[in-house]
């Protein structure tokens, strides 16, 4: 689905819903091809001619990464000045970049004033690393042992902010212009804050962005999209998307996982298996990945480890045991190396290869659950009436 951008607003500068900022003209980086087609027609290209400038803006600005409109030498002098007027190309502001000493970096990102998400990108021990993208400021879930579900929903992102998180960590990790041979992001994980299936639109919208082969190229196969079980959008995320599929297991009973995943009562555990049977193209090479984050002495014996493999029966699936980050004032223990080690035991011998996610970027809080930006809830009748305020 495409957002057409309101860019003929009455007045330019009254806060906008969507999260760009007012008093600043919009920015093109984020946008998608109709958008980009929007723009083109907005500073006075032809309507005829205006899919083949949005293309040639594509270009500029996925494949290289362009951030002045002066680079894009085959748009005349004259145009350029006319977006340069009317646009930018600038990215979210950065308020905070903190690097691991295992290489993780963690971006704190601005992306209106006071509302904040955080990016994380991963580098793997192998040729390859994973950007961690944010879809929503905050959760509308509270699952009890993430940091991020004890910060109230403050908005979703727009598809614009989420493939801005990409181009933010190119843009820090030199990855410009886009080229296949020794990528330092080689694949993208929904696994940022939020709940990517709450803002299924903008979700999808921003992956054809980010995996477009004209521009910025991260595969639809190497793009995971971790969801706690919002079981009416998996199928859909599968048809709009074609990414990977990820779900927050973290039990194997319903009594435990209504209390560690609350969405687990309106969504039970054989509801939320026969969605999964359901998600389009699975097999062995398209397996689902079940996340199952290591509690000590809540959901790590080894009954439960078998079953685990008993649940899973039937369904092409990897298992990623997490060791629980505790962040403060948690309500939980992270499991002991060894309980961790045998349940990894059973899961193996069950023919799950590799299951134990090794934690990165623990000093400088980046691991997973651990985000959660400071910025306040702002409530929809809070933006209504500040939209007013810059209307009247
Ligand atoms: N809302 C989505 C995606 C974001 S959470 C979801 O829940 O799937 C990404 C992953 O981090 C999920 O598997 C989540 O359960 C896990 N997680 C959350 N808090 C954690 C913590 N404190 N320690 C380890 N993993 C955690
Ligand atoms: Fe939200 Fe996922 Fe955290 Fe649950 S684990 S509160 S769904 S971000």
């Amino acid at each position: 689905m495409n957002h057409a951008l309101n860019i003929s607003a009455a007045n330019p500068n009254a806060p906008r819903l969507d999260g760009s900022q007012p008093h600043l003209p919009p920015s093109l980086a984020g946008m998608t091809r109709a958008q980009l087609r929007d723009a083109a027609i907005e500073i006075g290209v032809d309507e005829k001619k205006a899919k083949m400038r949005a293309e040639q803006l594509w270009r500029w600005i996925y494949h290289q990464g362009a951030t002045s409109f002066d680079e894009m030498t085959n748009i005349s002098k004259d145009l350029r000045a006319k977006m340069a007027d009317r646009f930018t190309l600038s990215r979210p502001k950065i308020v905070e970049r903190l690097v691991s000493v295992d290489g993780t970096r963690k971006y704190l990102i601005e992306l209106s004033p006071g509302v904040e998400c955080e990016t994380v990108f991963i580098p793997d021990v192998a040729k390859s690393g994973a950007l961690c993208v944010s879809s929503q400021v905050g959760c509308t879930l509270n699952c009890t042992f993430c940091h991020t579900g004890t910060q109230a929903l403050v908005r979703n992102l727009t598809a614009a902010e989420i493939a801005a998180q990409v181009m933010i960590a190119r843009d820090d990790l030199q990855e410009w212009p886009t080229s296949n041979e020794n990528r330092k992001i080689t694949n993208i994980v929904f696994m940022g804050m939020g709940e990517p299936l709450y803002n299924l639109d903008h979700v999808s919208d921003a992956i054809d962005t980010i995996s477009d082969g004209d521009g910025m190229a991260i595969g639809r196969r190497r793009t995971t999209v971790s969801t706690s079980g919002v079981v009416p959008k998996i199928k859909e995320l599968g048809e709009r998307t074609g990414t990977m599929l990820a779900i927050s297991l973290h039990a194997t009973n319903d009594d435990l996982r209504d209390e560690l995943v609350p969405l687990n009562k309106k969504y039970p555990l054989a509801e939320l298996m026969d969605a999964i049977r359901q998600y389009p193209g699975l097999g062995n090479s398209k397996r689902v990945t079940f996340e199952y984050v290591m509690l000590k002495g809540v959901n790590d014996s080894l009954a439960e480890a078998r079953a685990l493999v008993k649940l899973l029966k039937g369904v092409p699936a990897k298992i990623n045991l997490i060791p629980f980050n505790p962040w403060p004032d948690s309500p939980y223990e992270c499991s002991d190396w060894d309980q961790i080690e045998a349940f990894a035991d059973v899961v193996n011998r069950a023919g799950y290869a590799s299951p134990i996610r090794t934690p990165r970027g623990r000093d400088i809080f980046a691991a997973c659950g651990q985000l959660r930006s400071e910025s306040k809830k702002v409530r929809a009748s809070e933006l209504r009436k500040q939209r007013l305020a810059g209307e009247a």
